[in-house]
């Protein structure tokens, strides 16, 4: 491994980080419709990250997470609380994260009445990050909250054109089926 010609950087240390105490999870999209970006925000005390996805990935996580939480509250008889999609202004947050990645894949699992999501990352641009993964330890209201925002964030998206299903655009729509 070229980054073992020094012996000083310890590779294994870098590769995981843990959040344990997540003070904020949330899914916020950017730009215009057609042309929005997505990421979600991981924030523990006064460090977030930001972290890119896909819109697929995205809505593949609001329906993981829909399904994870009703089969824990089958087997558990845990009941999330109601919450709300709307993104608190305290979600967005001003400044610069202190890291950006990109998400390449999801886990969803369970530990001691949390839910886990473990992302597999990398850095973003020209950023270097030591991660590969990144684990985070979250309520279950607060995993609930996250994919109730994906959800309505997904579904925000254009709206369909009822003859060929595809995203009419602003400028309009020139339908391959009206032809
Ligand atoms: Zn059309």
């Amino acid at each position: 491994m070229a980054g073992s010609i020094q012996g000083v950087i310890d590779l294994r240390m870098e590769e995981r980080i843990e959040f344990d105490e997540i003070t904020q999870l949330s899914a916020v999209a950017m730009g215009e419709p057609g042309k929005r970006t997505f990421f979600l925000i991981i924030r523990q005390k006064g460090k977030w990250v930001r972290a890119w996805l896909e819109k697929e990935l995205l809505e593949a996580l609001a329906m993981a997470t829909d399904q994870f939480l009703a089969s824990i509250a089958q087997e558990r008889r845990y009941f999330t609380p109601e919450t709300t999609a709307e993104v608190a202004p305290e979600d967005v947050l001003a400044g610069l994260p202190s890291v950006e990645l990109e998400i390449d894949q999801i886990a969803l699992g369970y530990d001691q009445e949390k839910a886990t999501l473990n992302f597999s990352v990398h850095g973003s641009g020209s950023q270097k990050v030591g991660w590969s993964e990144l684990y985070c330890r979250v309520t279950l209201a607060q995993l609930k909250k996250l994919g109730v925002q994906a959800r309505k964030i997904c579904a925000a998206g254009r709206p369909r054109c009822l003859l060929c299903g595809l995203p009419i655009d602003p400028e309009g729509h020139i339908c391959p089926k009206s032809n």
